[in-house]
């Protein structure tokens, strides 16, 4: 476990290790930190140790028989709960999807099994992907393995902590304003948000179409781009696909990892730094920053003035799609449904109303709410409309600011995981975590999230975001590997290790801790 999935693989194509024995440690390293709502990591919402173990067997087997693999065939990978997996319950972190199965797996789900990596189970996360701290899961919040009294970031947060406690050495998530990405900063994990409509979204429970992208979630960047090359690429099932090939991403990784960045221009985006920014946050920023300027890039500062609109425009773009994507869970053809209290014979109606009413968390009512609002006769124009205006406006700074510089750069998250609760009644405050990879997403341009050490005043990681234009994800690749180098080179090792973890999560009463 100590491992990257790149090196696992080669342990596996060397005959070290079967893939069922990788699984099986993973699937006992799951069971002694991973706890439960109360107490432990709590990453997974569901594992699947018979179905994994089963996938992996059959990827032994097919090595075996010297039979075609792929770059990562019987490597564990865990997925985030708005996926769909053909017999495993999807929840999306919500009890309005207790206990459903989905009949059919997502594109990314079927090429995963397609490429022989063996699923673990289901990671925790914000209900239907809203938040930034996994805090708004129906099923309890899930810890940041870096100290449990933290958040591991959101709305993804389970696939992070899973991937930076060592349960799992990949997982997928999904980042509709941030939550690959942010996640990934405060647990000192490797988060991508591909160029949209690169990877498929069919079976991705759709929080934001116009938004959503799933992607990676790794320890390191090479591992992201194996990955992603893996699960990306066109698909005929999702009408946003892009019909291009995903490009070289590892490649670009390997690359990147010689560190050589002569002749790079990378923009500093003024908006997303100063005021409301950690001090250790801008610090590791800069000191990464200075470390490419050392490897030979040039760095300018650009700025993007429309970005101080572009939470105000999520807020309004988001809670509209999401309030009408969230409308088909009426308890009439699936999920839970709950009968009104003393009525003999309940309309479809009132059904709807008590189980909308049981099934959503406060979080979600107060979107579905504001975005019903939104696009209400009289204010569509004034709200939704605006919006799209302000967006395009986002797009415009994006392209301008790539006409001078090959990638932009910003931290990912202004501050470093707060504590579990300190945010919680704060929606505004909360929504502040993304302040800085919302742009992406409006504009569907990628972006990824190095991590960059971690911050003086509380010991915490800090993550590196990198942008590219759209369809340039290999830059991200190619630059995100030369910062992980320069880091780990600098720090004199990985930010995450296996035994600096465990000391932790013993020291902060975890039960014994299974290697
Ligand atoms: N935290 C943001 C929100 O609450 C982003 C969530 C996401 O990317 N799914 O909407």
């Amino acid at each position: 476990m100590t491992k990257t999935a790149a090196e696992l693989a080669e342990a596996l194509a060397a005959g070290e290790v079967t893939s069922v024995e990788l699984t099986q440690a993973h699937l006992d390293r799951i069971a002694s930190v991973d706890g439960d709502a109360d107490a432990g990591v709590h990453a997974f919402l569901h594992v699947d140790a018979e179905g994994a173990l089963a996938e992996a067997a059959a990827s032994d087997a097919r090595r075996a028989a010297g039979a075609p693999l792929s770059a990562l065939d019987g490597v564990p990978i865990a997925v985030k709960d708005v996926l769909t997996t053909i017999g495993q319950p999807t929840t999306c972190g919500s009890k309005i999807l207790e206990g459903w199965i989905p009949p059919y797996d997502a594109t990314v789900v079927q090429r995963l099994k397609a490429a022989g990596l063996p699923i673990l189970g289901k990671t925790n996360m914000d209900e239907f992907a809203m938040g930034s701290s996994t805090e708004h899961s129906a099923y309890g919040p899930t810890r940041n393995p870096w100290n449990l009294d933290k958040i591991p970031g959101g709305s993804g947060g389970g696939s992070a902590a899973a991937v930076a406690a060592f349960e799992a050495p990949l997982a997928l998530g999904t980042d509709t304003g941030g939550s690959i990405r942010q996640p990934g900063a405060v647990t000192g994990t490797v988060g991508v948000k591909p160029t949209y409509g690169s990877i498929s979204r069919y079976g991705l429970v759709a929080m934001a179409n116009s938004l959503d992208q799933v992607g990676p979630v790794t320890r390191t960047v090479l591992d992201a781009a194996l990955l992603h090359e893996i699960v990306g690429g066109h698909d005929p099932l999702d009408s946003t696909s892009i019909e291009a090939p995903v490009g070289e991403l590892a490649e670009a990784a390997r690359q990147g990892a010689l560190g050589d960045m002569t002749g790079l221009r990378v923009g500093v985006i003024k908006e997303l730094s100063g005021e409301g920014y950690q001090a250790g946050v801008e610090a590791k920023f800069r000191e990464a920053l200075d470390l490419l300027v050392a490897a030979g890039a040039e760095v300018v500062e650009v700025s993007c003035p429309n970005f101080e609109h572009a939470l105000a425009a999520y807020y309004v773009i988001m809670p509209c799609e999401a309030s009408s994507n969230l409308a088909k869970f009426d308890a009439m053809r699936y999920g839970l449904r709950v009968l009104p209290e003393g009525v003999a014979a309940p309309s479809a109606e009132e059904v709807m109303r008590a189980s909308r009413d049981a099934g959503f968390g406060d979080e979600v009512k107060r979107r579905i709410i504001l975005g019903t609002y939104a696009l209400s006769s009289g204010y569509y124009d004034a709200y939704y409309g605006q919006a799209q205006k302000v967006r395009t406006l986002i797009q415009r700074d994006f392209d301008a600011a790539f006409a001078d510089v090959d990638v932009l750069v910003s931290p990912t998250s202004p501050v470093t995981a707060f504590a579990l609760g300190e945010k919680l009644d704060d929606p505004i405050a909360m929504y502040l975590n993304d302040l800085a990879t919302i742009p992406a997403n409006l504009a569907g341009v990628p972006g990824i999230s190095v991590p960059a050490g971690v911050a003086d005043e509380d010991g915490l990681p800090v993550g590196f975001q990198i942008l590219a234009p759209a369809m340039a994800d290999d830059r991200l690749y190619r630059v995100g590997a030369a910062v992980e180098a320069l880091v780990t080179k600098q720090l004199g090792g990985p930010l995450l290790g296996l035994d600096k973890l465990d000391a932790r999560l013993e020291a902060e009463g975890a039960a014994e801790v299974a290697r």
